[in-house]
C-alpha cells in the first residue's frame, strides 16, 4: 500500500469527504462510515503507514493522545457508559483498510456488542513460554 492509493490518506489530503471532529498536526479523526455505535469514530496519523505495527512511535503517541479525548468526548456529551479503543493489524487481525487507525467505540450498557476475544484456559506453562518470547531481552 502507499499513498498513492490510499483511502485515509486520499481523505488527509482533502480528495475524499469525510466527517472530519478533530485534527492536530499529527493526526486527524473523523466518524467511522459504518459506525458499530453512536459516536464510532477512527484516529488515524496523517503521515501514511500500513499498520500501526510500522508507524513512527511519536504518530502512535499523537493518535493515542486524540483518542483519550474523543473518549472522554463520547462519555461526557454522547452520554456514554464506556468506550473501547482498538486497532487491527494485518488481515489476520481483521485489517481492512491498511492505513494505521485507531477505532475509538462508544458503548451504552445493552449495545449488544460482543468482546473481540474468547476467554481460554490455557497451562500456566503456556503463557509462561510465550511471556520468555514476548519479553524484553
Ligand atoms: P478496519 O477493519 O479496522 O481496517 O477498519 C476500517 C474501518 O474504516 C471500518 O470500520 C470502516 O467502516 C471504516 N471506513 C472505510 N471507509 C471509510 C470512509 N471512507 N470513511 C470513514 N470510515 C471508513
Ligand atoms: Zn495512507
Amino acid at each position: 500500500m502507499t499513498e498513492a492509493d490510499c483511502l485515509f490518506c486520499s481523505i488527509v489530503a482533502g480528495e475524499n469527504p469525510a466527517t472530519v471532529i478533530r485534527e492536530d498536526d499529527r493526526t486527524l479523526a473523523f466518524m467511522d462510515i459504518n459506525p458499530a455505535t453512536r459516536g464510532h469514530c477512527l484516529v488515524i496519523p496523517k503521515r501514511h503507514s500500513d499498520d500501526l505495527t510500522l508507524s513512527d512511535p511519536e504518530d502512535i503517541a499523537a493518535c493515542s493522545i486524540a483518542a483519550q479525548e474523543l473518549a472522554q468526548r463520547a462519555i461526557s456529551k454522547l452520554g456514554a457508559d464506556g468506550v473501547a479503543l482498538i486497532s487491527f493489524a494485518k488481515p489476520a487481525a481483521g485489517q481492512t483498510v491498511f492505513h494505521t487507525h485507531l477505532h475509538v467505540i462508544p458503548r451504552y450498557e445493552g449495545d449488544g456488542l460482543k468482546q473481540p476475544w474468547i476467554p481460554n484456559n490455557v497451562d500456566a506453562a503456556e503463557i509462561e513460554s510465550s511471556a520468555k518470547e514476548m519479553s524484553n531481552d
